[in-house]
C-alpha cells in the first residue's frame, strides 16, 4: 500500500512553527516510504478564515523545501490551484460529500438531530461547572423519536447533527509515539458532526477526507489525541479502515509553558523575514522532540528522509530554544559555498541599499566572508557590513589599544600609513600584508597590538570587527589608506 500523509492546516493565519514541524514529519514519513505528501485546507470554520493564509501556508512550506505532491498548491501566478484526483482538497468545496455521508450515519442510526439551543447548552455547562460535574452534552436529543425529529427539521427548526458515541466500553488505539492509549467512551461527548450552517465540523470532515484521500498515516498535534476516539468511532460506523495515528508532543517555551506569541515569534514568516536559512530552520524544527540517537546534529532534508524515525520522538513536550536555531543558522551560513553565500545574501544587501547587485561577485563573496561567521541571521548582515560601504563615524578614543596610549597611536598610525602605501596593489592581500606589516612592526620594535588594534579600528570604525588585513583586502588599497589617514585626523 502506498504511504500517503497529509498536512491539513486551517487557514486562520500564518503557518505556525508547530505546523511546520507537523508538515515536516508528515513529509519525511511520505518520502522515506516512496509515498505522497498532501496538503489539504481545513476551512470548516468559516468565521475564522483569514484572507491570504492559504497562500502564506503554501509559500512557507515551499520556502522550507517541503514540496507538496498532491492537493492545494500555487500556480506560477500565485493563484491557489488543486492537483490530484482525490479532490477537492479544500473542505468548503466538499460539502456535498459530507452531506451524503452524514446522512448515511443518520440513516444507520449512528447520528441524531439535536435541537438544543445555544442558551440551553450554555445553561447546561454552567450547571455542570457549578456542580463540579464533567462538562459535555447531556444527550437530551439522543432519545427523540426519529420521525418527530424529522418533522421538526422539515418545519425549518434550527438543528445540528450529533454522533452517537457508545455509552459503555472503551476505545483503545495505538499511537506511534505514545503506544497504546485508552479512553472511556462514557466520557466522550456526542460530537456535533454537521453544524447548523450545514458545514461539517473538523471531527467529521477529517475522517471522511482522510478516508477518501487514502491517507495511511495521520500525523498531527497532541491537542487532537483526545478527539481520536470520536474519529475512530466514525471509521467503525462506516466500516472503514483507520489510518495509523501519531500525535506530536507540544512545543514549549523555555519556561515550559505552551509555546506562545507572547514569548517570541511563532509564525514561520517571522523567521523568513529575520533571515534564517530554510535548511537551518528545517534542521532545527526536525530536532524539536526528535533526535537520531547519535552525535550528529546537522541533517539536510535528504538525510532526514533517510534517518528520521517517528518512534524516536520524545513523549514529553519539546522546548523551542531560539539559541539553538541561531546556532543552526550559523552552521549553515558558515558552510555555504561562495556562490551560494552571494546568492542568499545579495537580496538583503540590495534591500538595505548597500549594493546594486551589479558588483563583482568575487568581491561580494570576500566581503560576506568577513561577517558570515559573526552574524546569526541574514537580517543582521547589512548592519554588520555597512562599514565597508560607508565611511564609519567613530570616536577617535577607540583607536587607542588597551595597553597603549594616545602618543603611541599618533606615532604608529602615520608611519604605518606611509609604509602601507609602499605595498603594491598586487601584494594587497591579507596573507602578504600580514607578512609585510608584521616585518615592519618587528623592525620598528612596536608591539603587535599597538599596530593591529589602531589599524583595525581605522578600517572598521569598530572595537569589534573582523581582522585588519581581511578588511584591508576587501576595501582595497586606496580606501584603506584613506581610512588610516582619516583616523590620524581624529587624534589631533
Ligand atoms: N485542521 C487541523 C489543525 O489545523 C488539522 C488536524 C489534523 O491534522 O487532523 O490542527
Amino acid at each position: 500500500m502506498m504511504v500517503r500523509t497529509r498536512f491539513a492546516p486551517s487557514p486562520t493565519g500564518h503557518l505556525h512553527v508547530g505546523g511546520l514541524r507537523t508538515a515536516l514529519y508528515a513529509y519525511l514519513i511520505a518520502k522515506q516510504n516512496g509515498g505522497k505528501f498532501l496538503l489539504r485546507i481545513e476551512d470548516t470554520d468559516q468565521k475564522r478564515f483569514v484572507e491570504g493564509s492559504i497562500e502564506n501556508i503554501i509559500n512557507s512550506l515551499k520556502w522550507a523545501g517541503l514540496d507538496v505532491d498532491e492537493g492545494v498548491q500555487l500556480n506560477a501566478d500565485g493563484k491557489v490551484i488543486q492537483v490530484g484526483d482525490k479532490g477537492p482538497y479544500i473542505q468548503s468545496q466538499r460539502l456535498g460529500i459530507y452531506k451524503k455521508y452524514s446522512k448515511q450515519l443518520l440513516d444507520d442510526g449512528h447520528a441524531y438531530h439535536c435541537f438544543c439551543t445555544a442558551e440551553r447548552l450554555e445553561d447546561l455547562k454552567n450547571y455542570q461547572q457549578a456542580n463540579k460535574l464533567p462538562t459535555g452534552y447531556d444527550k437530551q436529543c439522543r432519545s427523540l423519536d426519529q420521525g418527530e425529529a424529522q418533522n421538526r427539521v422539515e418545519a425549518g427548526e434550527v438543528h445540528v447533527l450529533r454522533l452517537k458515541m457508545p455509552i459503555a466500553g472503551e476505545t483503545t488505539f495505538v499511537d506511534l509515539i505514545r503506544g497504546e492509549v485508552t479512553f472511556k467512551n462514557e466520557l466522550i461527548d456526542d460530537q456535533v458532526i454537521i453544524k447548523a450552517d450545514g458545514f461539517p465540523t473538523y471531527h467529521f470532515a477529517v475522517v471522511v477526507d482522510d478516508h477518501f484521500m487514502e491517507i495511511t498515516n495521520v500525523i498531527r498535534g497532541d491537542e487532537w489525541l483526545s478527539s481520536t476516539p470520536k474519529h475512530l468511532q466514525i471509521y467503525k460506523y462506516f466500516n472503514w479502515e483507520a489510518p495509523q495515528m501519531t500525535h506530536l508532543p507540544l512545543l514549549l517555551n523555555p519556561d515550559k509553558s505552551k509555546l506562545s506569541k507572547r514569548q517570541g515569534d511563532v509564525a514561520v514568516e517571522d523567521y523568513i523575514n529575520k533571515g534564517y536559512l530554510p535548511e537551518a530552520m528545517i534542521n532545527f524544527v526536525a530536532f524539536l522532540g526528535w533526535n537520531p540517537g547519535t552525535e550528529q546534529e546537522i541533517f539536510s532534508l535528504e538525510e532526514l528522509v533517510k534517518e528520521f524515525k517517528m518512534e524516536k520522538i520524545n513523549k514529553s513536550g519539546a522546548v523551542f530554544n531560539l539559541e539553538k536555531l541561531d546556532w543552526y543558522n550559523q552552521q549553515y551560513l558558515k558552510n555555504l559555498k561562495n556562490e551560494e553565500l552571494v546568492e542568499v545574501c545579495l537580496p538583503w544587501l540590495v534591500k538595505a541599499g548597500l549594493v546594486t547587485g551589479n558588483e563583482d561577485k568575487q568581491w561580494l563573496a570576500a566581503a560576506l566572508e568577513l561577517e558570515k561567521e559573526r552574524v546569526k541571521t541574514l537580517a543582521e548582515l547589512p548592519e554588520a557590513l555597512k562599514f565597508l560601504f560607508v565611511i564609519p563615524e567613530y570616536d577617535g578614543q577607540i583607536l587607542i589599544w588597551k595597553k597603549g596610549s594616545v602618543d603611541e597611536v599618533k606615532k604608529v598610525l602615520p608611519a604605518l600609513a606611509e609604509f602601507m602605501d609602499t605595498i603594491s596593489v598586487q601584494d594587497w592581500n591579507k596573507d602578504k600584508m600580514q607578512i609585510l606589516v608584521g616585518g615592519w612592526t618587528t623592525k620598528n620594535e612596536f608591539s603587535n597590538g599597538s599596530v593591529l588594534w589602531p589599524l583595525r579600528v581605522s578600517l572598521s570604525g569598530q572595537q569589534n570587527s573582523p581582522g585588519p588585513f581581511e578588511i584591508a583586502e576587501v576595501l582595497g588599497k586606496d580606501k584603506s589608506i584613506k581610512r588610516i589617514k582619516l583616523a590620524i585626523g581624529k587624534l589631533s
